[in-house]
């Protein structure tokens, strides 16, 4: 479903360069719950960025579903990441004046798509999530843990073919991480969701099904748990 060959990535500050990822080549199948893992400055972030659509890389290959991405022009890598592609993040981006409703619902709300039909999808992903009880709070009602479940649903609302997360538990304590990984693990068993997370916890692993370990923007191994 992803496979990148020889991927590169270097950034230049002032006339120093960094080699982020300096050729990584992998694959990740559908269904996957996949761990990138490794020291900090090892190139997690970097490598999910690149095969997140979120940044191209200096050079080597990026495909998904045998799709060529890096060929794609910026607009058409748009379209990708909408229709294809969910992200979640350390800080959960929610909108503070919106319920939890509208801020699963926001990107159809902005799209103007039917009231009726995006409400239906927002309150089935929020009861599969566990939150239906929520939908009418907001942001400063809801613990980390809470607001980090309605990061994901807003992303899980579109069906995306994949879900990034990059360190989605960093900002939580150990209970709250559990039930955020719990509910991870349940959307990839029960709806054969791929997921690809940025992690730094070793008990993080038992999670995963494989777990890539990058150090120095190289893979260092990559086991399947
Ligand atoms: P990790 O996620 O494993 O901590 P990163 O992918 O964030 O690693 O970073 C890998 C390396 O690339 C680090 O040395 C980092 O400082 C550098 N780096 C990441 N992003 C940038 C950037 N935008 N500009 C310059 N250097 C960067
Ligand atoms: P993470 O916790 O995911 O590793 P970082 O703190 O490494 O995140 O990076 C956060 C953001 O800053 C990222 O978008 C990354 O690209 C950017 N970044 C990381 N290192 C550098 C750097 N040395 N110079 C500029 N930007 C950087």
């Amino acid at each position: 479903m992803i496979t990148t060959d020889g991927l590169k990535k270097y950034y230049t500050m002032g006339d120093v360069e960094v080699r982020a990822l300096n050729g990584v080549s992998i694959q990740i199948e559908k269904g996957e719950f996949v761990g990138l893992m490794g020291p900090s400055g090892s190139g997690k972030s970097t490598l999910l960025h690149m095969i997140g659509l979120l940044d191209r890389p200096t050079s080597g290959g990026i495909f998904i579903d045998d799709k060529d991405v890096n060929s794609l022009s910026d607009e058409q890598r748009t379209m990708f990441r909408l229709n294809k592609l969910g992200y979640v993040f350390q800080d959960y981006a929610l909108i503070p004046e919106l319920t939890v409703l509208e801020n699963v619902c926001l990107c159809s709300m902005v799209r103007g798509e039917d009231i009726l039909d995006y409400t239906t999808k927002g309150m089935n992903i929020l009861n599969i999530i566990g939150l239906s009880e929520r939908t009418g709070h907001l942001q400063r009602e809801l613990s980390g843990g809470q607001q980090q479940r309605v990061a994901i649903a807003r992303a899980m609302v579109s069906r995306p073919d994949i879900l990034f997360a990059d360190e989605p538990c960093a900002n939580l304590d150990s209970v709250n991480s559990r039930m955020v990984l719990d509910l991870c693990k349940k959307i990839n068993t029960e709806m054969n969701q791929t997921i690809v997370m940025v992690s730094h916890e070793d008990w993080h692993r038992e999670y995963f099904d494989k777990v890539i370990y990058l150090k120095d923007g190289v893979v260092d191994s990559i086991i399947e748990m």
